[in-house]
């Protein structure tokens, strides 16, 4: 026992220190020795230990036999390792690697064994868990939908998924762990992967690369080769290096790009459209506006937007106008009219239209204002009704009509001058003008060549430029002579022929060009003073067949002076001034003396040649204003206006003498004379009947007293006669 114990101090000398187990075993696999982390790892005392059964310390009660076959050739140096499952005290069994040796003295003799042991319970639940951590990684990493691959600080690929190998195909030969990003971006490269768009591909790797390496997490888009869309995220790792997501954005992308075509072509279409279109939000704020509206506000669409556009209409319309956006709001469209001067410089007549704004959860969510320019309709019906009331009155000329006309066509087509004219041949002549201060007055002449009306009378209908400088007549002459922008004129027709032009013209271009409706217009006018002039034509033809047929009524066929009807009809005339007036007029009734004897003598013609030279004897003698008239076969009447009874004597006596004196007509051998009996109105005479009796009376007395002499009628000696 002492070689024993000499041993056994040997052995705790040599193993009684090292941190692995050391068992010593008899030939009859009793343990004979087991130093103390043996001990501790086994959860034995060494008394307890000592004389144990090696099968004891093994889960598996043959794994010890395993180890423990005699091999006399081999030496602990070269045993190999084998993994066990040994057991503790406690029954807990725990995991180990073993070595193991026989022990075997010189003579060849079994002495026991020896094992070395070492506890890797912790070592392998470490492995395990670093395993199960690795294998859940590589689970997820292959269940995320993104392409997923990590550097490691030097840049080299660690690993990546199987995503990441499918987004980046053309790459994949170079998608090797170990492989520096740059190596293997610069491959993709050479097998066409990406789209460097305008950038060389050196730019673009160093590009690539150095926003790769910030690995600040912001998102980057990559555009494939192919056409598809990457958006990707790279950041920083804890241990330095980069791990990176793809995700494929193309869907995205095409998405984006069709919901801004789509926009962009609605908005081509709001841009396009002749009317103004807002959008504004339920305060009233001001979302969309097209390029109308901002034009009408003579600004930007981007200056509107964020605006109330109702704080820009005139204080009249910001009641109504909210009225509206509220129905609006309520669900309910509505129009209005407004006629304002908006900002551009246009006034224009504007129909309105609310309309509630929904989105997509059926809510209101702001209202749309559309806005129709309505000048022209609202211009065209002022100005036919203008027209009619102008045309239809009786209470105007027919020259103030035209002129009226010709002012209406000023207003509706916004300039300044207004022209009728009457072309004969080549003579353009002004027969109306409207002009504001007189530039152009009724007489001018021209030639037909150098004015636009030429155009006019060619086209036979209406011609209108609204731009001169800018149309086919920028070098008529008319445009090189007067500085005339704008021009509308139509042909004026009377019974058929040509007239002449009605037109209007300005010296600046129109903002509004002229529409088809406005050469309408013109051509009502045209219609119009065509009638008018062409039923003046025939006005004044029957005028003068009227005043001829008065003539001819009122004529003595044969001395050429006023008959008796005519006459008579003078006469009340006066009296009825006598008796507005009281100015007094003489009355003289005459008769050629012994006609008879003349018609007797020498015939009825020599008679008519007497009567005729009395006629014109007297005529020659008298004033304008006095009426002379043949009243019988030979007698007349003369009125002597505003004279006297006194003075009328005179002017009696002076024609007497001159009939006394001139009046012979061959083959008569005597002088004719005549009697003349004269009177004045009186305040009582009412009519002229009354006077022509008293003149009658005094004629009496005249041939009586001797003939040739004027008698002054005598209420006395008239009733002395009676
Ligand atoms: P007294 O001096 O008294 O007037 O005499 P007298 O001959 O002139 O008489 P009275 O006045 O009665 O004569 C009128 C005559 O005039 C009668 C008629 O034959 C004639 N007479 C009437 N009209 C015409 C006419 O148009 N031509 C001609 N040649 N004679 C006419
Ligand atoms: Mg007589
Ligand atoms: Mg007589």
């Amino acid at each position: 026992m002492n070689d024993v114990t000499a041993v056994e101090l040997d052995l705790e000398a040599t193993f009684g220190a090292i941190p692995d187990c050391v068992l010593i075993t008899n030939p009859d696999n009793q343990l004979v020795y087991a130093n103390r982390s043996a001990e501790a790892a086994l959860g034995y005392s060494r008394s307890e230990l000592d004389g144990l059964d090696a099968a004891d310390i093994f889960a598996d009660p043959d794994d010890h036999k395993r180890f423990y076959m005699p091999s006399g050739s081999r030496s602990v140096g070269t045993a190999p390792r084998t993994q066990v499952l040994m057991k503790r005290k406690s029954g807990e069994a725990f995991s180990a690697e073993i070595v193991n040796a026989s022990l075997v003295n010189t003579g060849g003799t079994n002495l026991g064994s020896l094992i070395l042991a070492r506890d890797i319970s912790d070592r392998l639940s470490a492995e395990m868990a670093a395993r199960e951590a690795a294998q859940t990684l590589e689970d997820a990493m292959e269940a995320i939908s993104e392409g997923f691959a990590l550097y490691d600080k030097d840049d080299r690929l660690i690993i990546f998924n199987e995503k990441y190998r499918e987004i980046y195909e053309q790459s994949a030969n170079a998608l090797i762990p170990g492989r520096t990003f740059e190596e293997i971006v610069a491959y993709g490269l050479s097998q066409n992967q990406y789209n460097t768009g305008d950038k060389s591909q050196g730019d673009w790797l160093a590009e690539r690369v150095r926003r790769h390496q910030a690995a600040d997490g912001a998102l980057v888009e990559q555009n494939l080769a192919d056409g598809r869309w990457l958006q990707i995220s790279e950041h920083r790792t804890r241990s330095g290096g980069i791990a990176g997501i793809r995700t494929d954005i193309t869907a995205l992308k095409q998405a984006q790009a069709a919901t801004r075509a789509a926009y962009a072509s609605l908005e081509t279409l709001a841009n396009s459209l002749s009317c103004s279109i807002v959008e504004a939000d339920r305060d009233g704020i001001c979302k969309f506006v097209n390029r109308i509206a901002a034009e009408w506000f003579a600004t930007s669409p981007e200056q509107l937007k964020g605006t109330r556009i109702r704080e820009r209409l005139p204080k009249a319309y910001l009641d109504s106008s909210i009225t509206q956006f509220e129905k609006a709001l309520g669900g309910e469209s509505s129009t209005m009219e407004i006629n304002m001067l908006f900002p551009d410089g246009m006034t224009r007549d504007v129909l309105l239209e609310y309309i509630p704004k929904y989105n997509e959860f059926n809510e209101i969510e702001g209202v749309i204002t559309y806005a129709v320019d309505i000048t022209e309709r609202k211009t065209t019906e002022r100005t036919l009704a203008e027209l009619y009331a102008i045309t239809s009155t009786r209470e105007l000329g027919q020259d103030e009509k035209i002129n009226l006309i010709v002012r209406l066509g000023c207003e509706h087509f916004g300039l300044p001058f207004g022209i009728i004219s009457h072309v004969i041949e080549d003579r353009y002549t002004v027969v109306r003008a409207e002009s504001p201060n007189g530039e152009i007055q009724v007489g001018e002449q021209y030639d037909l060549g150098e004015t636009f009306c030429a155009k006019t009378l060619q086209s036979d209908s209406a011609f209108a430029v609204s731009h001169t400088a800018e149309s086919e007549l920028a070098s008529h002459p008319c445009a090189r002579k007067f500085p005339l922008q704008a021009y509308i004129g139509a042909p004026l027709l009377v019974d058929g022929e040509v007239y002449g032009t009605i037109n209007f013209s300005g010296p600046e271009p129109r903002r509004r060009e002229f529409s088809p409706t406005d050469c309408e217009i013109i051509r009502q006018f045209a219609d119009w003073v065509g009638h008018e002039i062409a039923r003046h034509r025939d006005h004044e033809a029957l005028m003068e067949a009227k005043i001829r047929m008065e003539r001819i009524a009122s004529i003595d066929d044969l001395t050429g002076i006023m008959n008796r009807r005519a006459f008579l009809e003078r006469a009340s005339t006066e009296v009825a001034r006598f008796r507005r007036t009281r100015r007094p007029f003489t009355t003289i009734m005459m008769d050629v003396d012994h006609f008879k004897t003349i018609n007797d003598t020498y015939g009825h013609a020599v008679g008519d040649e007497v009567l005729k030279q009395f006629a014109a004897l007297v005529n020659g003698a008298l004033r304008a204003v006095d009426v002379f008239g043949r009243v019988g076969g030979e007698e007349f009447c003369l009125l002597l206006h505003n004279t006297t009874i006194e003075d009328g004597l005179l002017v009696a006596d002076r024609i007497r003498a001159k009939i006394a004196n001139s009046c012979s007509v061959a083959p008569v051998e005597w002088d004719v004379t005549c009697s003349m009996g004269l009177t004045t109105i009186e305040d009582g005479d009412v009519d002229i009947s009354a006077l022509l009796q008293r003149a009658d009376n005094a004629l009496y007395r005249a041939k009586e007293e001797g003939r040739n002499r004027c008698v002054i009628y005598s209420r006395q000696k008239d009733l002395a006669t009676i």
